[in-house]
Parts: structure tokens; C-alpha cells; sequence
């Protein structure tokens, strides 16, 4: 069998990782992997997360076998997490928990394929490296329209020409705040308009939800996910605890499926659980339960992600006016006004390796940068550099 083994290349992602381990620069700035550093380099546990841990150690009861469709209180949580507390109850959902924000993509790809299989997901360019491969290893064909800014606002008009094509059943991907790789998020008029876009040619949205609180707060950054919920009849979310609560190795995610029909819900729940069965059966719980926990102390919560949140942004803005002083081109500039971890630098993949081998400053090959990677003495080497290898 495996004389059939085809030749794969090594994820390029995990590459860059292992060569800046590698690299024995003292003054070395990793700003690939998304994962949120605090000032001293460190991708902390959350100290709500650390109580949760201890709460669990001492009162849970047993391990036997959770649901299907997982920690039924955490799924409660995340689909008032995600639609609001208000909204929950009027709009009818069905959420599962899945294996991280990947998992939920994966099982919705699934959900999608199983129903039409003949959808074209139409996937933004630049957009998330898993994406694509997931929804292709679905069955799912991929297309794309352009996700770029014009005068500081993403422009809707390429978005929505390159998506006249779209056909009803088609899907919509969406990041629902903190677009990653490029920090562009859509206005609320301009999430108005993808509604209206949905409404009037039956595409249906799937919306990505992997940073809520990272970019204006939960609710905010939620906002054009709850106008899609309030106009349209179906709406699909993939949502994950993998940053805002800080729970990347847990693997903690949900599928939520959104539909007017309550009749509906039934069979649908049914459907995402056959799916998560032939999978894996059902999801790990301790990353459920410690979310639970979380979710149901939202002061405490909340305290540690806007400390987050902020950080990111103080960051975000410190780096915008260094590289404003130093004269930057605007379009470097315009990583000021993005949101959330990443934004993309208007690199080619040579000037990345540039910027990698005479700065030791490690980014994707497609530009991207984890602003959150970042501490404050670093902001200065990292706006000459940029500006070093944007006259290259
Ligand atoms: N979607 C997007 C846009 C992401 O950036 C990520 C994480 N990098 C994910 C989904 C997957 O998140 P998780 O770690 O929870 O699987």
C-alpha cells in the first residue's frame, strides 16, 4: 500500500516554525503562528480557565460518555455566545460541539455536502490557509472573489461583482470579525449588503467566527453575524474557544446551524450528530467543560479577553504611528486601521524571505503578520525592517 505514497510536501506553515526554532538570532521576532503573546512572549491560560481547572479537578463527578452532539451546557453558552442572550431564544438554532473552530468547518462542510453536494463555497482571496483543503476534502468546490480595502473600508463592489456567479445554494464564507489573513472587516452597511446579497440570490452564508472579542468586543464583533441571523432563513456558523478563551490545544469548537423553520431543527441536529459520529464519535469534554465554566463567569471572562484585546490593539496602533514617523508608505500604514491578530504586509513571498533572513523577522510567505506575536521594545525594529524590505 504505501509503495503508493505520493510525494507531500511538509505543511509550509509548520516549516516556518521549525526554521525559526532553528534560527539562533538572539534578536529573532516570530510573528507566523496565531496564537495571542502577552508583553513577555508567553501565550498565557486565562486565570478564569486556571479556576475552571481546579473547579473541575475537585467536583467532576464522572467520565462517562457526554452526548453526541458533546457538552450540552457548553453548547447552550456558545449559542448565546454567538446570537445573544435576547436573540438566542427567538431565532431557532441547533449548536454541537466539535473538535475546535476545524472541526465545526469540517462538519459543516459535511453537512453542506451531504445536502448539495453540488454547492460551490465561494471562499475570499486573500483568505484562512485551512479553508480551502477543508471544504475540498468535504467534496465541496471552491471559488473566490477578492477581499480587499479601498479608501480604509473593505471594497464591497469587487466582493459582490466577483460573486455574481454565485448560484442559490451556493455558500457564502465569511469571517465573522478579525479577518485572517487580512485584518479587513466588512462595515455594518457593508454586512447589511452581503445580507441583501444572500437575500435576493438564495446564497447561504457560513460564517467563520474564530476571534470573537479579539477585534471591538463579543457583541460587536458579532453584529454582522446577528443582522445575517435576523434577515435570512439558514444561516451556518463555525465558532471556536481556541482564542478568546485561550483554549487552543483543548480543541474546543461549535457548529451552529440557524434556521427560521423550527420544524426543522430536529432533523438537522440529527444530521450533525450522524456526521460527528462516523467522525469521531463525539468530541473530547474538558475542553467543554472548562468553556462552560468560563461562559457562566462572564465578568471574569471578560476582564481577561479585553486585557487581550486591548493589547492587540495598543500594539496595532503603536506600530501604525512608528511606521507613520519613519514615513511608510499608506499602504503599509493601513495595518493601523485593521482588526484583530493579522493583517498582511504588501510583500511578494521574496521580500518574506528578505525580511526572514536580514532581520530575522519571521512572517507567512503571503505576507502575513501576527500583530499579537509582538511585544512593545520589538515595534521599532519591526517598522525599519518593514520599511528596510518594502524598498527592495
Ligand atoms: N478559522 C480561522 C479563520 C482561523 O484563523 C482558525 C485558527 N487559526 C480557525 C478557524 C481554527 O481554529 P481552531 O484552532 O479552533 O481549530
Amino acid at each position: 500500500m504505501l509503495s503508493t505514497l505520493p510525494p507531500l510536501e511538509t505543511d509550509p506553515l509548520w516549516e516556518l516554525i521549525r526554521l525559526f526554532k532553528e534560527d539562533k538570532r538572539d534578536h529573532k521576532i516570530d510573528l507566523v503562528i496565531g496564537v495571542y503573546r502577552d508583553e513577555s512572549g508567553q501565550t498565557p491560560v486565562f486565570d478564569i480557565v486556571q479556576k475552571a481547572e481546579h473547579w473541575l479537578a475537585n467536583n467532576a463527578q464522572s467520565k462517562a460518555y457526554k452526548q453526541l452532539s458533546g457538552n450540552a451546557q457548553f453548547n447552550h453558552h456558545m449559542g448565546q455566545f454567538l446570537l445573544s442572550p435576547d436573540k438566542a431564544s427567538a431565532a431557532s438554532h441547533c449548536t454541537i460541539q466539535t473538535v475546535g473552530g476545524t472541526g465545526a468547518l469540517r462538519v459543516l462542510g459535511d453537512f453542506i455536502h451531504r445536502l448539495s453536494p453540488n454547492a460551490t463555497v465561494w471562499n475570499t482571496d486573500p483568505g484562512y490557509i485551512n479553508h480551502q483543503p477543508i471544504m475540498e476534502a468535504a467534496g465541496l468546490r471552491v471559488n473566490h472573489f477578492r477581499w480587499q480595502q479601498k479608501e480604509g473600508v473593505l471594497d464591497i463592489e469587487s466582493c459582490l461583482s466577483d460573486l455574481s456567479d454565485a448560484r442559490r445554494g451556493d455558500i457564502l464564507l465569511l469571517h465573522g470579525c478579525c479577518h485572517n489573513p487580512s485584518g479587513i472587516d466588512p462595515t455594518f452597511a457593508q454586512w447589511q449588503a452581503f445580507a441583501t446579497f444572500c437575500k435576493n440570490t438564495g446564497v447561504i452564508p457560513l460564517i467563520d467566527m474564530a476571534y470573537q472579542g479579539f477585534g471591538d468586543g463579543p457583541d460587536t464583533d458579532a453584529a454582522g453575524l446577528r443582522w445575517l441571523v435576523s434577515q435570512l432563513d439558514l444561516v451556518l456558523i463555525a465558532s471556536s474557544c481556541s482564542k478568546n478563551m485561550g483554549l487552543y490545544c483543548e480543541r474546543i469548537g461549535a457548529a451552529t446551524i440557524v434556521t427560521k423553520d423550527t420544524a426543522q431543527q430536529t432533523s438537522v441536529r440529527v444530521l450533525l450528530e450522524h456526521i460527528a459520529r462516523v467522525n469521531y464519535s463525539m468530541p473530547p469534554d474538558h475542553g467543554a467543560a472548562v468553556a462552560a465554566f468560563v461562559f457562566s463567569h462572564p465578568e471574569q471572562w471578560s476582564a481577561e479577553l479585553t486585557q487581550c484585546r486591548l493589547r492587540i490593539l495598543t500594539i496595532r496602533q503603536q506600530l501604525g504611528s512608528t511606521l507613520k514617523a519613519l514615513g511608510a508608505s499608506a499602504e503599509l500604514c493601513a495595518l493601523a486601521k485593521q482588526k484583530g491578530m493579522f493583517s498582511l504586509l504588501p510583500f511578494s513571498a521574496t521580500q518574506m524571505q528578505q525580511l526572514q533572513e536580514k532581520h530575522a523577522i519571521y512572517g507567512t510567505s503571503n505576507g502575513r503578520i501576527n500583530i499579537a506575536g509582538l511585544q512593545t521594545h520589538q515595534i521599532r525594529t519591526l517598522a525599519n525592517a518593514l520599511i528596510d524590505i518594502s524598498q527592495w
